[in-house]
């Protein structure tokens, strides 16, 4: 059985980094039948940070990647999160100590940071000098007696090669010479990542870890315990980094680019669209799909395998993901597009919180208005902006239009159309431009042009007679005549 997991530090909100990462997971283990985990990684505990782990799981629930067991799910082989998972950790220490393939270490912090020093000021790069690798018993027993909390350190075995098959780098190879002893438990006992992550992945059973590249150096470290726990390592495969837009490493602090999926879902972006550029992030299928770029989740799980993701970067192309988004947005429905614009429309004071049955429809059809146009939800305020000012702005080209000669004339006719109707529904517009047309003798660009720039103040934009129905009459008269004075 093919055996995936998500492994997230709970350090914050789910970034599109980690929701790649868990979306490649996910991916291999549905497309072979096989389980997804999710599981926290929070030993580190001084960056752990409040309810990030909810958070985590609610921005991989909003993008729908569902997991089988672990958290909030359990599984038979809970718990899974780190720090509840501590005796499982000590047991594996031992061991480790029994076998010596590890040993204490009662270096100080300041031992450390002079060795490190010294080692850069000879322009090497710095690992442990194993200064307490080799301690005898006596040795040990005295700095025990002085009171000295020991942290347990990996012992490195030398002069090795680690060869590590990464299903999208191929062979990589790490000699362990430039690995120093490296510390898999602190003094309190707590383990470090290295070491917590071998044993959750072993006995979880763990058979691909899907991972970003900067943990590719980490990979010697955690075969070696593998090998000394007796342990088969899992498949490995080290996702590329993903570039901002400028083709520079992203960082959580790049403005650039909107880095959190719960940004994204606030903005109105639609996780189908999220997670199709998520997969492109980096991946391509086979053959002629090669070209396609709207793939569905089903069609996602069916096409994707871990030796089509891409070991070169992959930029993050924020233009090419408003227009998937806005892809996803025209295929919705009305009511689905509506409901999520609606609470941006009242946050911006735009509509009432309350809204009658008539305010309801009259919100729905100026979403349906500007639904095409969307590239996320959050859009509908400034796009629709002029429906709620009582003075129109003109554009230089609505200027332009107005300016010409016959346009009072239409203007006035208009208005005593609307004075006389019955209604302004959009029929009823057509009708009225039609009388317009009629009574003026203007038709087409001449007629449309001048009715479109008075009434809002745009040579462009969507579907005029709907645009005037929603706006009323008393709004498109008043806004008429303000022309025409
Ligand atoms: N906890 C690690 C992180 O958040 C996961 C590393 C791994 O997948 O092994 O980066």
């Amino acid at each position: 059985e093919v055996r995936t997991r998500y492994a997230p530090s709970p350090t914050g909100h789910l970034h599109i980094g980690g929701a790649r990462t868990a979306l490649f997971s996910y991916l291999w283990a549905r497309k072979n039948g096989g389980s997804f985990i999710v599981r926290i990684e929070d030993t580190d505990v001084e960056r752990n940070v409040e309810q990030a782990a909810e958070k985590q799981m609610d921005g991989l629930k909003w993008l729908g990647i569902d997991w089988d067991e672990g958290m909030e799910k359990g599984g038979p082989h809970a718990p899974y999160r780190s720090m509840e998972r501590t005796d499982i950790y000590r047991e594996y220490l031992e061991k480790l100590l029994k076998s010596g393939h590890a040993y204490p270490c009662y270096c100080t912090q300041e031992e450390l940071e002079r060795d490190r020093e010294k080692q850069l000021a000879e322009g090497v790069a710095p690992k442990y000098v194993g200064r307490c690798r080799n301690l005898t018993p006596e040795q040990r027993a005295e700095r025990e007696a002085e009171g000295r909390k020991p942290s347990i350190r990996f012992r490195v075995p030398q002069g090795r090669t680690i060869v590590i098959q990464d299903e999208v780098r191929g062979e990589v190879r790490f000699e362990s010479d430039g690995i120093g002893d490296f510390i898999v438990a602190r003094p309190d006992g707590r383990p470090t990542y290295n070491f917590a992550v071998v044993v959750d992945d072993a006995l979880m059973e763990i058979t691909h870890v899907v991972r970003g590249e900067e943990h590719l150096s980490n990979t010697p470290r955690q075969v070696l315990i593998y090998e000394a726990l007796g342990f088969e390592a899992p498949v490995f495969a080290h996702a590329s980094l993903i570039l901002n837009p400028d083709g520079k490493k992203m960082s959580k602090r790049d403005e650039s680019v909107i880095q959190f999926i719960d940004q994204y879902k606030e903005l109105g972006y639609l996780p189908e669209a999220i997670v199709n550029f998520l997969a492109l992030l980096g991946w391509a299928p086979e053959g002629d799909k090669a070209e396609e770029e709207i793939f569905s989740k089903e069609e996602l799980v069916d096409l994707f395998s871990l030796n089509r993701v891409s070991k070169a970067p992959a930029v993050f192309d924020t233009g090419k993901l408003k227009w998937m988004n806005n892809h996803y947005i025209k295929q919705s429905s009305l009511e689905r597009i509506t409901a999520l614009a609606l609470p941006h429309l009242q946050k911006a004071g735009r509509v009432p919180k309350e809204l009658t049955d008539e305010k309801r429809e009259w919100v729905t059809r100026l979403v349906g208005l500007y639904q095409e146009q969307l590239d996320y939800v959050a859009q509908i305020v400034e796009l629709s902006d002029m429906f709620f000012r009582t003075e129109v702005d003109y554009s230089d080209e609505a200027r332009e239009v107005l300016a010409q000669e016959h346009v009072p004339e239409v203007a006035a006719a208009f208005i005593s159309q609307i004075e006389q109707a019955e209604d302004l529904e959009p029929d009823t517009v057509k009708t009225l431009l039609k009388n317009v047309q009629k009574e003026t003798g203007y038709k087409g660009k001449q007629l449309f042009m001048p009715v479109r720039a008075a009434v809002t103040g745009q040579t462009h934009g969507p579907d005029l007679r709907e645009t005037i129905s929603l706006l009323g009459a008393d709004t498109v008269i008043s806004r008429l005549q303000h022309y025409l004075t």
